[in-house]
């Protein structure tokens, strides 16, 4: 009978697809998946050091998994991800049950480590950073030929580099992902093709900062190049996919030739996720962001003038350290401008390897929960107008399945990101696009009719 593996992921999409291309590497392998946390052999941990609060939930539910090893020594425990990356073998001090540890640059490793765990047992520490992309590139050859998690899924996502070289002050990810590597155009064209030959409608291209893709380690693109939007263009001709997205592209990165490219490409979503984390210069420049509240504003302009449509989500740190009041109602004022259709707003929290921590954590836990809600307020209030003004259109979604909350129901999403429930037809499959009429919505959802 063949071993079973668990995978626990924290943290981003990106360590999202981490798991899955190591599921796929293991099931290559002729190991078994299981989402029975209990029935497996092998158990692993895909960590997050972004915030502090997601290394402590990790590091307590490893140490409540030492009873199952207690009761079975043969269970492999392993962790790998940034929380790997930056405290190595000290978390096999701390969690003395563990088997292995791997980090960011070395996942590669991990279908060997275990066999090596499973023919004798010792403990294994590999979390030394690769210069090299071939790490990359083997990580992503496993997932093109995987059956892994959901077969019938027509979105996939696409990593396209590994690393940041920006260190804005409060970020660990420079520190446990290592410098900016960017995979070999060609070998993700060739991976979408697959993905599309496999019946995925919808690719998501991921990256800390997609937009400095293929720059070779710049900060921003010189004059009006820009290798991401090159790319764009070649993922548009592939014949049978219908639509692309990408997480996240640093604002700095965001040139005319990537705006142009975006309003252009008929697969590129209307839908852009652009970090602001602060409207306040005196905050971004203590960030180390590299543009201030203009640049960021001109960038949505450009966007909302050569694409109608559009529409935006966000990243904002409440609570930096040293954000007054002042600074907050500049954050509030640019969030209101723009009309974020959904934002990701953090409580500022200090994050031990950052240079911010030098800065202490000066803003009153009260306050940042005020503006918190200030934002959450803001928000709800933005996209129940959006949602209202859709009322009475015709928009155009990608079938995605059945609704979760009515099985009589599917769903899908516009271009937009709009997420639309209707009531199919017979003859509607999952992957169609469908025109549907809005006759109803609610502050998070439209409700259509099917028009064809
Ligand atoms: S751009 Fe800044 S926030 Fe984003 S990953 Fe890089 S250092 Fe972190």
């Amino acid at each position: 009978m063949n071993l079973k593996f668990y995978i626990k992921t924290y943290g981003c999409q990106m360590n999202e697809r981490d798991s899955e291309s190591i599921a796929s590497a293991l099931i290559d392998a002729g190991f078994e998946m299981t989402l029975i946390e209990i029935e497996a052999d092998i158990l692993l941990f895909n960590t997050c050091s972004v915030r502090e609060q997601a290394e402590r939930k990790a590091v307590g539910k490893i140490g409540i998994v030492k009873k199952l090893k207690r009761k079975r020594p043969e269970l492999i425990i392993g962790v790998f991800g940034c929380m790997a990356q930056s405290r190595k073998d000290e978390l096999l001090i701390e969690l003395p049950h563990l088997d292995f540890v791997v980090g960011t640059d070395k996942l590669y490793t991990i279908v060997d480590i275990v066999k090596e765990e499973i023919a004798g047992r010792r403990k294994i520490v590999m979390a030394d950073v690769d210069s090299s992309v071939a790490s990359l590139e083997t990580m992503n050859g496993h997932i093109i030929n995987s059956d892994v998690s959901n077969k019938d899924s027509i979105i996939a996502s696409i990593s396209l580099m590994r690393g940041c070289n920006r260190f804005c002050t409060y970020c660990i990810v420079p520190y446990v992902r290592g410098r900016e590597k960017s995979r070999e155009p060609s070998s993700i064209l060739n991976e979408a093709e697959q993905l599309v030959a496999r019946g995925i409608k919808e690719i998501m291209l991921l990256g800390q900062n997609v937009g400095a893709f293929g720059l070779d380690g710049r900060l921003r693109p010189d004059g009006d190049e820009s290798p991401f939007a090159d790319l764009l263009e070649e993922l548009n001709k592939i014949e049978g996919l219908e639509r692309i997205r990408f997480i996240s592209p640093h604002p700095a990165c965001f040139n005319d030739k990537l705006i142009q490219a975006v309003a252009a490409l008929s697969k590129v979503c209307n839908n852009i996720h652009l970090p602001l984390q602060s409207g306040s210069n005196r905050i971004l420049k203590a960030m180390h962001r590299g543009y201030t509240a203009e640049e960021y504003l001109s960038i949505v302009e450009r966007l909302k003038a050569l694409a109608p449509g559009v529409t935006f989500s966000t990243d904002i740190i409440v609570g930096f350290p040293g954000e007054t009041d002042e600074d907050f109602n500049a954050t509030r004022k640019v969030f209101n401008i723009v009309g974020f259709d959904n934002a990701f707003i953090f409580k500022y929290s200090p994050r031990r390897g950052t240079e911010a921590v030098e800065l202490g954590d000066t803003v009153p836990i009260e306050d940042k929960e005020k503006r918190n809600h200030a934002l959450l307020r803001d928000l709800k209030q933005i996209t129940s107008g959006h949602n209202h003004a859709m009322l009475n259109k015709k928009v155009k979604i990608l079938v995605e399945g059945v609704s979760k909350r009515n099985k009589n129901r599917w769903f899908g999403r516009t271009t937009s990101n709009n997420t639309v429930v209707f009531t199919p037809s017979p003859s509607i499959l999952v992957g169609d696009v469908v025109e549907l009429f809005i006759e109803n919505t609610t502050s998070a959802t439209l409700f259509g009719r099917l028009l064809n």
